[in-house]
């Protein structure tokens, strides 16, 4: 609050979990009411992009950028022959994991598969670096595109590694506007911890309470994190991409 205590500055760090909700609020009701508005299930689609890993978090603004830049020419280019395209639009939220370099043996078939072809780092003795994963989620509407059509241009353009890409049909039995809630909600994660969704959060017991173990980030990864977070443009806008939404 202010000195007047009648309006809130929001410091509009994405890490304040204040911050945090109030933004996915927002971003929840302009994919609803304005961008996706009188979209139907049949239309929409569910995309993920995964960009290589890398250890320098410098690296990973050039990489959004040309991905960013990479997806709106392909839609660009596709609109000057086929009409089709006129009505794809979709909104993007670019989400960062971070592994340590020897969580790679650990990971599934189809990750390592991804990450390796995507360029894994590969070191000679430096095996405490942070890797840092970024990856691009994106609400679509596909208009008259068909799903296969969409994925083919988009691994056409600079995305074919195996597993790179994903589009995911909308789930046909919840309404569209509770679709898109969830999906938004899953896109925009409060991501600094490694089990977030606290599937094997452990319990334990200190002899008065009763307490939930959490996974969190380490300090020093949370603290580049969140410097390279409002490094550019600041915050929440560098993290979000759109074409011909909001
Ligand atoms: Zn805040």
């Amino acid at each position: 609050m202010d000195d007047s205590g009648n309006n809130m500055r929001l410091c509009r760090v994405p890490l304040c979990p204040r911050c945090f909700m109030k933004n996915r609020g927002k971003q929840t009701g302009i994919a609803i009411k304005r961008t996706f508005a009188g979209a139907a299930n049949e239309n929409m689609a569910f995309l993920t992009v995964l960009v290589p890993p890398t250890t320098d978090l410098k690296a990973v603004d050039p990489c959004m950028g040309r991905t960013e830049t990479r997806l709106r020419n392909m839609i660009r280019n596709r609109r000057k022959t086929d009409p089709r395209w006129n009505t794809v639009r979709y909104t993007g939220w670019w989400e960062m994991e971070r592994h340590d370099w020897k969580d790679f043996h650990g990971f599934g078939r189809n990750k390592k598969l991804a990450m390796e072809s995507l360029g894994w780092p590969q070191f000679a003795n430096r095996h405490d670096d942070t890797v840092w994963q970024p990856h691009l989620h994106a609400i679509v509407c596909l208009g008259g595109v068909s799903q296969d059509e969409f994925v083919e241009a988009v691994r056409a353009k600079g995305h074919g590694s195996p597993y790179q890409v994903n589009l995911k049909a909308f789930d046909h039995r919840k309404d569209v506007g509770n679709n898109i809630k969830s999906l938004v909600r899953y896109s925009m994660k409060f991501r600094i911890e490694a089990d977030y969704k606290m599937s094997s959060a452990k319990l334990s017991w200190d002899g008065t309470a009763l307490s939930l173990q959490r996974d969190w980030w380490k300090d020093k990864d949370i603290r580049d994190y969140v410097e390279w977070l409002m490094s550019k443009r600041g915050g929440f806008e560098r993290l979000r991409t759109s074409v011909g939404g909001m």
